[in-house]
């Protein structure tokens, strides 16, 4: 049987500028790429995921691309490990190639392949490619982490400014494996095609973003956010489009890779506290008053939009996430783990250190976050970003009819009775 090589598709559904696909492609042995829908995944998520959806619709663009060259993508389904240890059986494979992904599953599952491959003599090449700068690539003098923002930024823009930035367009095609295999339908996989979409990134409003991105009502962020999660842009390929005057957009790239090196250097953050101060607060966590925050029916117009935004598209402004994860933690005293559950489940650009690091920063719990007493009055954030209520108007349609229900607490007393429960219980 002749020798392959096999590049595994993961969170980087792009032919271009695939670092671990081109390396694939270079290694001198026809490549055969796969996808695996992971049933671990998969026995979590809604017959209509959205996020499913918009992964198999990459995928099958991928493989009209493959097909138009003679080749195709083999999808196969099942829990990882298994459907490995029939590949093995299978194929003669030559090498293994894929691009790192950092989250604490995947690392468990990458690292349990990796010694299934290497116990059969198969090596396996893991690559950066979704971030710029990883694991211990931006830290102190002293070898530690940093845990705040601002010295982590500058010391991430130093090193960049000595990086060539290379992306690679041209692709082998000739060296993909010639093969045709069947594409499944979502159905077939038990699901049914999502009604919500993920939009296209906008990099058009990039020049007045400083100016912008605060309002929610003048849509003008990139929605990038779920490309980046899924790998359909290269993020190399992103940054090098950027003018010197985008270097506000910029630090919030950075604020990514920030989050993703505090999940790497500090994996307790997933279900704990960064500051472990905090453990002792006593949390109200009612469920009513839960329930009422995710349906988006707390009387407070900014907090309901944007719970509401999330629910309909998957998606929600900046400024309002922070508005409704902080009156979630500080107005209704809930544990910020359950905010974060919930937004993992509804938001496309789901990723686990961003969302994990901003609710901590939310929270007054993280690395480098907003300082517990500092507690945003949602009435005041109205009037500062959305003071004609376009963005409110557009997800309330009730709003100012007498179906808008009154707010469900006083906005002085959640702050005083927060106050008391963050100093009580910090140690
Ligand atoms: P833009 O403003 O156009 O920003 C460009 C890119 O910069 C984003 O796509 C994202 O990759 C990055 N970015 C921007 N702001 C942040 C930030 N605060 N932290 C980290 N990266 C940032 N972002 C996610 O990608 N996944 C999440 O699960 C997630 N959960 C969040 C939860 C809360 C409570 C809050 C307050 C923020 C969360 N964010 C998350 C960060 C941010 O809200 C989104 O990245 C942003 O709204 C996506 O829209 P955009 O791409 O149009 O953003």
């Amino acid at each position: 049987m002749k020798k392959t090589a096999i590049f595994w598709f993961r969170r980087d559904f792009r032919l271009e500028d695939n670092t671990a696909l081109n390396q694939a492609l270079d290694s001198g042995f026809e490549v055969l790429p796969i996808f695996i829908f992971d049933t671990h995944i998969l026995e979590d998520i809604a017959r209509d995921d959205a996020r499913l959806s918009f992964i198999h619709s990459k995928l099958e663009s991928i493989n009209n691309k493959l097909m138009s060259k003679g080749s195709s993508l083999l999808c196969l389904k099942g829990k990882p490990l298994n459907v490995w240890q029939q590949l093995i059986e299978k194929y003669s494979i030559a090498e293994v190639f894929i691009n790192k992904d950092y989250e604490p599953y995947s690392k468990e599952r990458d690292d349990k392949i990796k010694q299934l491959l290497e116990n059969n003599g198969i090596p396996m090449h893991a690559f950066k490619d979704q971030v710029i700068f990883e694991e211990n690539e931006i830290i102190k003098e002293d070898g530690n982490p940093y845990t705040m923002f601002t010295p982590y930024k500058n010391k991430w823009l130093k090193t960049f400014q000595s990086l060539p930035l290379k992306s690679i367009t041209k692709l082998k095609w000739d060296s993909f494996v010639k093969a045709h295999h069947p594409f499944p339908s979502l159905l077939k996989m038990g699901f049914i095609k999502s009604t919500i979409k993920v939009k296209d990134y906008d990099l058009s409003q990039l020049d007045h973003y400083l100016q912008t991105r605060d309002f929610p009502a003048a849509d003008a962020t990139s929605y990038l956010s779920p490309h980046l999660r899924f790998g359909t842009l290269s993020i190399r390929q992103l940054i090098g489009q950027l003018k010197p005057n985008h270097s506000t957009f910029l630090g919030e790239l950075i604020w990514r890779e920030f989050f993703m090196q505090i999940l790497y250097h500090f994996p307790k953050v997933v279900n704990q506290n960064f500051k472990s101060k905090y453990d002792d607060i006593l949390w109200n966590n009612n469920e009513a008053d839960f329930k009422k925050w995710c349906e988006g029916k707390t009387g407070y117009p900014l907090v309901d939009a944007g719970m509401r935004q999330l629910n309909q598209s998957g998606f929600m402004h900046n400024r309002v996430r922070m508005v409704t994860a902080s009156f979630l933690c500080k107005h209704l005293l809930i544990d910020w783990r359950w905010g974060e559950a919930y937004f993992a489940q509804k938001l496309l650009d789901y990723e686990l250190s961003s969302n994990n690091g901003n609710w901590q920063w939310a929270a007054g719990t993280g690395s480098d976050s907003a300082p517990y007493f500092r507690i945003f009055n949602p009435m005041e954030q109205q009037r500062k970003f959305d003071k004609n209520a376009a963005y409110i108007k557009q997800w309330l349609p009730e709003y100012g009819t007498t179906n808008y229900p009154q707010a469900m607490i006083d906005h002085k007393f959640a702050r005083e009775r927060c106050l008391k429960a963050y100093k009580a219980g910090i140690a």
